[in-house]
């Protein structure tokens, strides 16, 4: 087991933490009062100083314009990055994008390429995701009634879709739509489509209020309505079919990625915790530091998200080395086993800090509302521990497995 990390993604790790510092948390009283809109111009020059410092979209290989630091060092990075909201967006490593990039890489075609990953790579344009359904259970996406149907040289797309994030504003969406009703494996009946968000029959609905806020641009999740929308067939991203298979393969370091972020979170309010307990006077001129009660929150969240961490680090490398596939078990693990440590921590800190943790006057508020849905997406907890847990059963079940 070797725990050191190589001496190029020290330092860029270091570079990375010494941006977020000096320019990144600075723009977060602006982002918590403003919509996204509002404060893209902001954003755009701190992108570019990215750049321009070589550390733009540290999950992509040289090759694809990114910093070439393999799988483990971004997952590294991720925390560093994912420990601000607007982190990920200003590095160029944001989801849905950094995820749709993943696929473009391997399935696009040239003319794909060309049109839709070389912008995204370089931040041009943005993209989303559109699978879950309002009528059907997102923990089962395999049952969705989005059909693509061909046409002449096009597919003709009718389907409802909802929490299709970044949806306002990015210029294309990734349509997962049934084209092979008939296939006997329900993994086998459903493809992934480039649609351009100005297709005709393309609808954003509206962004879905989450948690009390709208979110706009790359902040919403958009609920939209496929009617009769026409794109051509050279759209199809991928073998026909096998949109399932796709996906799965996007989830796993998606995966790392949420994970990574989450232990961010958790590390950053754990630091807020331990200032504010520090310096906190609660009489007597005794700190809130001195309560035991704050000393166990503390003790209990530095060992939780030292776990987490060496948890994700472990899924990492197996990914890395095995394969997502092989690495199902270890991604079920993380997924709700850090997201449950990261909103346990957001919680004690807002604790701790009182009255001013429920404020928008640190950050703490706006991660217990945003990280809720943690819990949810890309798989709700009860589904990862019903694989981990079917998992090891089968072994009891079935001697020999
Ligand atoms: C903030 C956010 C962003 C999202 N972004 C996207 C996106 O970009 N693109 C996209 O396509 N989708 C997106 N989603 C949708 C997300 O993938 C679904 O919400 C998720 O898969 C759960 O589906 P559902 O909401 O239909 O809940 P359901 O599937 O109806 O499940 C409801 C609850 O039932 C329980 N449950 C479900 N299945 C089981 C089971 N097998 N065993 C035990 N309990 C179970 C769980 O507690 C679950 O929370 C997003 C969701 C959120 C909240």
């Amino acid at each position: 087991m070797e725990f050191s990390i190589d001496e190029k993604t020290q330092t860029i790790l270091e570079m990375i933490r010494e941006f977020m510092t000096k320019e990144v948390y600075p723009l977060e009283p602006f982002f918590l009062g403003k919509s996204f809109k509002e404060m893209k111009p902001k954003l755009g020059a701190a992108r570019e100083k990215v750049k321009q410092m070589e550390l733009w979209a540290p999950q992509l290989p040289k090759e694809l314009g990114g910093v070439g630091i393999g799988f483990m060092g971004y997952a590294l990075c991720c925390e560093e990055i994912g420990r601000s909201p607007i982190g990920p967006y200003i590095f160029g490593s944001q989801a849905p994008d950094a995820g749709n990039i993943e696929i473009l890489a391997k399935y696009a075609t040239p003319e794909q390429r060309e049109r839709w990953l070389k912008p995204l790579i370089a931040g041009e344009i943005r993209s989303c995701f559109s699978m879950t359904e309002p009528e059907f259970a997102g923990s089962n996406p395999t049952e969705m009634a989005t059909t693509a149907k061909k046409d002449g040289n096009d597919y003709v797309i009718n389907g409802h879709k909802w929490f299709t994030s970044s949806a306002d504003g990015a210029a294309f969406a990734v349509v997962m739509a049934v084209t092979n009703p008939g296939a006997e494996s329900p993994y086998s009946r459903a493809s992934m489509i480039i649609v351009p968000s100005g297709a005709p029959g393309f609808e954003l609905v509206r962004n879905i209020p989450v948690m009390g806020h709208a979110g706009d641009d790359y902040a919403s999740h958009g609920e939209i309505l496929y009617r009769n929308c026409r794109v051509p067939q050279a759209n199809l991203l991928g073998p026909e079919g096998q949109g399932f298979l796709i996906a799965q393969e996007r989830l796993g370091p998606g995966r790392i990625h949420h994970c990574m972020r989450y232990i961010g979170i958790a590390q950053r309010s754990l630091e807020m915790m331990c200032a504010y307990a520090a310096k906190r006077d609660v009489g007597g001129g005794k700190t809130l530091a001195t309560k035991q009660i704050v000393q166990e929150w503390i003790a209990e969240s530095r060992a939780e998200i030292h776990a987490s961490r060496l948890m994700v680090l472990h899924a990492a490398w197996k990914i890395d080395t095995q394969g997502a596939y092989e690495a199902r078990e270890e991604i079920s693990l993380i997924k709700f086993y850090t997201a449950n440590v990261m909103l346990r921590v957001i919680d004690r800190a807002i604790q701790v800090h009182g009255g001013l943790g429920v404020s928008d006057d640190t950050i703490l508020s706006f991660f217990y509302r945003n990280e809720r849905a943690a819990r949810i997406y890309d798989g709700a907890d009860e589904v990862h521990k019903v694989v981990v847990a079917k998992r090891l059963l089968r072994r009891y079940q079935t001697p020999g497995k």
